[in-house]
């Protein structure tokens, strides 16, 4: 168990893909069931990578994840709590995500990780971990937490 605060982690930079893994890792130490963890930032920045970590740390074996493009959402079970990934990249209409019974995921027993958060916005819980993932040219990615959002859910 990891007892440094999870806003320590925050802000930083990665020089390479298996940096951006290992920050995943060490952040999969802190999350806990109903967490909800959106992911920001332009193609190629490193989120799908940043997942992989989140899996691996929760104990997932490396070789299952992908991304979600497709099909909205993969559950990996077998690690420490079930992992959601979602992928909002081809959503077209906020009722796509309504039809995939989001609430189930994000309101369960497991960890929810979403990219292109921005995307399904109004929906995410009050509660939801922003993380934002930006070039710096060549392998050097810089990542941030970004604060809660006005139009977050507002229910909880
Ligand atoms: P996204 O899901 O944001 O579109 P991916 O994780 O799928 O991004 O891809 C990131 C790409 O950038 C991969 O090809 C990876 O090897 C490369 N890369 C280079 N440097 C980094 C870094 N520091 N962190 C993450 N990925 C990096
Ligand atoms: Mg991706």
């Amino acid at each position: 168990m990891n007892t440094a605060p999870l806003t320590d982690l925050l802000p930083c930079e990665t020089d390479s893909p298996e940096a951006t893994h290992a920050l995943g890792r060490r952040l999969a130490e802190h999350l806990r069931p109903g967490d909800v963890v959106a992911l920001y930032g332009d193609l190629g920045t490193g989120k799908t990578r940043l997942v992989k970590g989140i899996a691996a740390g929760l104990g997932i074996p490396e070789t299952e994840v992908t991304s979600p493009t497709f099909t909205l959402v993969h559950e990996y079970r077998g690690g420490r709590l079930p992992l959601y990934h979602f992928d909002a990249y081809r959503l077209r209409r906020l009722e796509e995500f309504f039809d995939l019974g989001y609430e189930e995921y994000f309101y369960g027993d497991g960890v929810s990780v979403v990219e292109w958060a921005d995307r399904i916005e109004p929906l995410l819980p009050p509660h939801t971990l922003r993380m934002h993932l930006e070039h710096l040219g060549g392998d050097r990615r810089r990542i941030t937490w970004l604060p809660p959002s006005p139009k977050a859910d507002r229910r909880a």
